[in-house]
């Protein structure tokens, strides 16, 4: 099949977060299978290593060729060539709509252009496209939309339609309390509907976790699947984990100026955001640091959680690590140095370093939500499966006694042994996903 994955992040190009991951290791793994893939981003000022291929009216498409099968290509215009790609120092760029709705334009008349069989779209940044291409090509290549998160929507003002090719009618039978939003737009345009993992998609259906569009996603339940994302083995995997898993730890300890002595080491590697549990974590931090344990933080976010968390360092040096960065080498090092990694999410589509970790024989601790909830099992509710430590309420106190269990847990060397060897030998692989993939690009071209 020919296929065109649009998305505003994708490793190695840019990324802020697992979106970046999802899109990029699909794509391989599709032309791996023999599909021919096209991806598309916005050609951002760090983009490096391309080429011309294509001069359009107003823009031009830059490429990077992978191989015979994998193409990246790039949308360059000057709306596009800034450091950042939604924002710089903590702000979002004012002119996102244009951005990312001028990109969706780009995405689908290219994609006609190119003869493609279905298209891709991924989050709201692309959610305009399956409009575009209803509107202007009556939809005669099918379109699958595919939500990362729900939480962030793309919502703009009425008039900000006007700023598109087809001006601001269109919009009007897809607005949400009168405003535009393109994640709405994109679940109720596109052909067929899927999140990252299966219990995200029965979570959204509902109030608690619908972030208010779960009846726009009930209307669609026909045509909603659920598709857990695979993760970039040739990245996440080191050969021998488990023998040098001592090694990588002292590794990391000194890395970080921690002493390297023999207590459980918790890592967490996260954007800094409320989705992802920080305001039970930080009430529960001065108890789980009063442990003999060591704990190193990597992250971003949110200003008032880096104070919180400084503030917290202060208390108890030698014992937290704080890296307020976006870090890739420092994150290997830690999901694979560390024992435990700590995933205390309030919702959480799927989750990648839960994954990542396990396949590094680290510990996962996460709570029983989305993604997390289908690849962690606990070990002590699941003797024979079990792979981790999982909590159900979202509460500082669950979470606390998640980390107590662990810090019992690393006491027992043969437990510890079973459920790092299990964590390795989970498979984590694209190559199923991307299977599930296919068939639903089938179903959908069949469909039209
Ligand atoms: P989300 O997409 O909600 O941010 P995921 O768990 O799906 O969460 O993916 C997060 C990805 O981003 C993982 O690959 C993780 O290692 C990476 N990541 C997050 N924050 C950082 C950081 N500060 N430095 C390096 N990598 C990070």
């Amino acid at each position: 099949m020919k296929i065109a994955i649009a998305a505003s992040e994708f490793f190695p190009f840019a990324k802020v977060g697992g979106l970046a991951d999802a899109v990029s290791s699909l794509a391989t793994a599709l032309a791996k299978r023999g599909n021919e893939v096209y991806t598309f981003l916005p050609r951002y000022g760090m983009i490096k290593g391309d080429e011309l291929f294509l001069k359009k009216d107003g823009y031009d498409v830059h490429i990077i060729k992978k191989n015979d099968n994998l193409r990246h290509l790039f949308i360059k215009h000057p709306i596009y060539d800034r450091e950042g790609i939604y924002g710089e120092k903590g702000k979002d760029y004012p002119d996102m709509f244009e951005r990312f709705t001028f990109f969706s334009e780009c995405v689908i008349d290219l994609s006609y252009e190119l003869g493609v069989d279905v298209i891709h779209l991924n989050d709201w940044h692309t959610g305009y496209g399956s409009l575009y291409s209803l509107k202007k090509y009556n939809k005669k290549i099918p379109v699958l939309f595919t939500i990362h998160n729900l939480a962030y929507q793309g919502v703009f003002p009425f008039e900000f339609g006007d700023k598109t090719k087809l001006g601001k009618d269109v919009f009007k039978d897809y607005l949400h309390h009168n405003m535009i939003n393109l994640m709405k737009t994109g679940i109720l345009c596109s052909d067929a509907v899927n999140t990252v993992s299966e219990t995200y998609a029965k979570e959204i259906l509902t109030k608690e976790y619908g972030e208010g569009l779960e009846e726009v996603l009930n209307s669609r339940k026909d045509s909603l699947f659920g598709i857990i994302n695979g993760i970039d083995e040739e990245v996440w995997r080191v050969p021998d984990i488990l023998t040098k898993k001592d090694e990588y730890k002292k590794e990391l300890q000194g890395f970080v100026g921690f002493e390297k002595k023999d207590v459980p080491l918790f890592g967490l590697i996260s954007r800094l955001v409320d989705q992802k549990g920080f305001d039970i974590l930080l009430k529960c931090m001065d108890d789980f640091l009063s442990m003999d344990v060591q704990f190193v933080l990597l992250g971003t976010g949110d200003p008032k959680y880096h104070q919180e968390i400084e503030k917290i360092g202060e208390r108890h040096k030698g014992k937290i690590s704080i890296n307020l960065k976006f870090d890739e080498e420092l994150a290997l090092k830690i999901y694979r140095g560390a024992d435990f990694f700590l995933m205390p999410s309030r919702f959480e589509p799927c989750g990648l370093g839960q994954m990542i970790s396990l396949i590094n024989a680290t510990i996962p601790i996460v709570r029983k939500t989305g993604g997390l909830a289908d690849t962690v099992k606990d070990f002590e509710n699941d003797i024979e499966n079990g792979n981790g430590i999982v909590f159900s309420e979202y509460s500082e106190k669950e979470l606390f006694n998640s980390i107590k269990r662990a810090v019992e847990l690393y006491k027992n060397k043969d437990k510890m042994k079973v459920l790092r060897e299990r964590g390795v030998n989970s498979d984590f692989s694209w190559s199923r996903s991307a299977g599930e993939y296919e068939k639903i690009y089938k179903f959908i071209k069949e469909k039209i």
